[in-house]
């Protein structure tokens, strides 16, 4: 049945209110959305199937809200957020309920829910005798900064009509009330909305930070209908202001938040997070809202000058407990940053909150059954950081006798991390002071190693090879979950991953293809594949973090100094060498993807953890190479996301970046040809550092772009071999061989013949055996076409 939504004015029993006598607020960004068991998933999942209604969906989504709501408060916090749920994205939220819904979307005339998950997913049905086909695909996906969540790009056009099409936030707001809680409802600020979008093709040229005039209005409505059902507070997020940004972009804060301020309103959390406001801080000054919250986690050193820029009744937020890390919080320094702020600015003027929203992180720590008790102690996900956060403000507000058993339990965790003999390994960092320049460099520069390769490998003009993984099969997972769950013994999981290999090498074979792939079937993933075979890296049971929509990952934690017991990929590449003449490529994943796609420690710089990682894959490479394996690919897709928010922060990074792949792969003779990967990346901003990986074979995503993205390889002197894909892997439908044909003549136009390497896009592992095999066939076909008749 459903229940009727109580009317603003209705007075609620508020059995959890803020408390007069708490002078320093504890407040919440931001929860994560999944449930603890993944609950929103699944019921997602199952709705999609069809296999439960929308009603049911809902149903689930609105208890789960409640739940995290009340888990919250539970905890002792002060403040929690509210329309941080979604059921798929809250950028794509915002679009919804803006109106910013682009024609290809509207004209089937699809309810607001169906409406929203076609932007989100893409959305082909069949035609019903009430209803015409519909065949959309989503709308484009984006990384959200520099986390490894993903939002749906807002579309604008010349066209957008600005208007409340739903009130999400208002709702949720008072379904919150009804359950007696008082939230702040998180909006995602107008600038930011519009400068996260793009124009679509209908408007190219527009900007989009032009439309803020028409968007506006919305907004006010929005924040009005907000204030008449009770919110005192609401937290607008501006976090490009951690981005360096255009002038009229810049210039666009003024005039919104005026604007904003005009009208009937809650008082406003103005909230950056994940960076430094910096260059930027001017524009916050003097912007007409109650309060201001920044990230003192990862940008510490902007707390002096963010408070200087503060009137006299701003309340200042200050963000000091991790939201994208999984440690536990120093609580003895959260406190003593917190009542530094206090004394400078009077402790009722200030919040604690977390560095950024709480989706980052997982759910809670309680569901972990598999770490080790002494280990555990030493991390925080969303529900105990939610409680980190009221002990630290009970503690300034009412000192820290207050919670002094928390106070001590966090401290004892704190040294017992240090002390524990995981954190630092004396021979891994003996081995890093050792690292000398030599080691970066291959023996000979690349003109020689490609007369020695050409040699030893003996391969045909335009070779062809693939990126590594072949179609993961039901029967693949089935098997290793078998494995995992001891109904299959080690010996008859290696038994069925040698048959699959087998059958990879007999194909490739057969069709033709020059440098061979054992297929991968023994890998999960590519990172938990390695973090599980390395000292220094913990797993979690339930450690899932929203990915994008219902996927979710499960970081691997990299928890003391790395090194190798054992080789990794040896047995497997060996085996699978064994099978054939032909060239077999190893196949492992770089320093960089693994630290970027794991929870780095919060005790070591990045440059650290990746020259480990790098030691680590050093030996990988070496003991291949001896094994007989001489062509090796380093994958390293998450180089150029793992980009810094502000260009000056590029070149440090890069270095670190650049030297461990450089560590990892440069140890081999001229013999053994060097291979790296890239998914999508638009590298001319960053040619030189690619360059400077200084890799044999640099195969990379490049089947949807148009050749910009190999105007570098052409402008910049580029050398060595490159592959760019020529197919899309992501789609199961099968190049012709005209098709390839053509790509490769357009690519030759850019990179000189004898450096064309002819291979699909990225791994095949999503794709079905059918359309690899004729894909494969096709690209084979296409390459010896090319060398013939060209
Ligand atoms: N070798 C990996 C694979 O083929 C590369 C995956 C990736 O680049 N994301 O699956
Ligand atoms: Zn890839």
């Amino acid at each position: 049945q459903k229940e009727a939504i109580p009317s603003p004015s209705t007075r609620f029993p508020i059995y959890y209110t803020y408390k007069p006598d708490t002078m320093v607020t504890s407040t919440v960004l931001g929860f994560p959305r999944m449930g603890p068991n993944r609950e929103l998933k699944k019921a997602l999942e199952a709705h999609w199937a069809g296999k439960i209604s929308e009603a049911d969906l809902l149903a689930t989504a609105k208890d789960l809200r409640l739940k995290h709501w009340k888990l919250q408060k539970e905890q002792g916090v002060d403040v929690v957020a509210s329309n941080d749920f979604s059921l798929y994205d809250h950028v794509l939220d915002h679009s919804v309920m803006f109106n910013v819904i682009p024609e290809r979307y509207t004209k089937f005339n699809l309810s607001t829910t169906e409406t929203f998950f076609a932007m989100g997913r893409g959305l082909q049905r069949a035609a019903t005798e009430s209803a015409s086909a519909v065949d959309v695909t989503s709308q484009e996906m984006v990384k959200w900064f520099d986390s490894n969540y993903h939002f749906m790009r807002p579309e604008f056009s010349n066209k957008t009509e600005f208007k409340l099409n739903t009130t999400k936030p208002v709702d949720e707001y008072l379904e919150a009330k009804a359950a007696g809680i008082a939230t702040r409802p998180v909006l995602l600020g107008p600038v930011s909305f519009l400068y996260l979008g793009k124009a679509t093709k209908d408007s190219t040229g527009l900007e989009t930070i032009s439309l803020l005039e028409k968007l506006l209005p919305v907004y006010q409505e929005l924040l009005g209908k907000l204030a008449e059902a009770g919110a005192e507070w609401v937290q607008i997020d501006e976090p490009i202001l951690v981005f360096d940004l255009p002038e009229n972009v810049r210039a666009a804060y003024k005039k919104a938040y005026e604007a904003l301020a005009s009208a009937t309103k809650p008082k406003i959390m103005f909230a950056t997070y994940f960076g430094e406001l910096g260059s930027n801080l001017d524009v916050v000054k003097g912007l007409p809202v109650e309060g201001i919250h920044v990230d003192l986690v990862r940008a510490p050193q902007q707390l002096d000058s963010v408070l200087d820029i503060l009137n006299d009744t701003q309340v200042f937020s200050a963000g000091v407990v991790n939201g994208r890390n999984i440690w536990k919080t120093n609580l003895e320094e959260a406190v003593a940053t917190v009542q530094k702020i206090a004394q400078k600015i009077g402790a009722e003027r200030v919040n604690v909150a977390g560095s950024s929203s709480f989706l980052h992180t997982p759910h809670t720590l309680e569901s972990e059954t598999k770490l080790p008790e002494d280990v555990k102690q030493w991390f925080a996900f969303a529900k105990e950081k939610v409680r980190e956060l009221a002990v630290i403000a009970k503690a300034v507000a009412q000192g820290p006798a207050e919670v002094r058993e928390e106070l001590e339990a966090n401290k004892k965790a704190m040294a017992a991390r240090k002390a524990s003999n995981f954190a630092t390994v004396q021979a891994v960092r003996e081995r890093q002071s050792k690292v000398t320049g030599d080691d970066y460099k291959r023996k000979s520069p690349f003109a020689t190693r490609k007369e020695v390769q050409k040699e030893k490998l003996n391969l045909p003009e335009f070779p062809t090879t693939t990126i590594g993984s072949f179609p993961q099969t039901k029967e693949i997972r089935v098997a290793r979950q078998k494995h995992t769950k001891g109904e299959l013994s080690p010996e008859e999981y290696e038994k069925f991953i040698e048959r699959e290999i087998q059958e990879v090498v007999k194909f490739q074979e057969e069709c033709g293809l020059d440098v061979l792939v054992h297929g991968e079937p023994e890998r999960s993933d590519m990172s938990e594949y390695f973090g599980q075979r390395l000292d220094g890296i913990l797993f979690t049971v339930s450690g899932w973090v929203q990915s994008y929509g219902s996927r979710c990952v499960r970081p691997p934690i990299i928890a003391g100094d790395i090194s190798r017991p054992h080789p990794m990929t040896v047995k497997e590449s060996k085996y699978a060498q064994s099978l054939t003449d032909k060239p077999m490529k190893g196949m492992l994943t770089g320093p960089v993807t693994l630290l970027r796609w794991s929870f780095p420690r919060d005790d070591a710089p990045d440059a650290l953890q990746a020259e480990q990682l790098a030691l680590a894959l050093r030996d990988e490479v070496l003991d291949l190479e001896a094994a007989g394996i001489y062509v090796i690919q380093v994958d390293e897709p998450a180089l150029r996301e793992g980009l810094p928010l502000r260009k000056a922060d590029w070149a440090p990074y890069l270095d670190w970046a650049v030297k461990a792949f450089q560590l990892s792969t440069a140890g081999v003779e001229d013999r053994t040809q060097i291979h790296s990967h890239f998914c999508y990346s638009d590298f001319n901003d960053i040619f030189d550092s690619i360059k400077a990986l200084d890799a044999d074979v640099t195969t990379i995503e490049n089947s949807k772009s148009d050749m910009k993205l190999l105007k570098a390889f052409k402008t910049g002197n580029y050398e060595a071999w490159v592959g760019p894909g020529v197919y899309d892997i992501h789609s199961p439908r099968v190049p012709s061989v005209e098709e390839i044909v053509e790509r490769a003549k357009e690519m030759l136009e850019v990179i000189p013949r004898d450096l064309l390497w002819i291979n699909p896009d990225c791994g095949l592992k999503t794709r079905g055996w059918a359309e690899t095999k004729a894909a494969l066939i096709n690209l084979v076909e296409a390459a010896k076409d090319a060398s013939v008749s060209w």
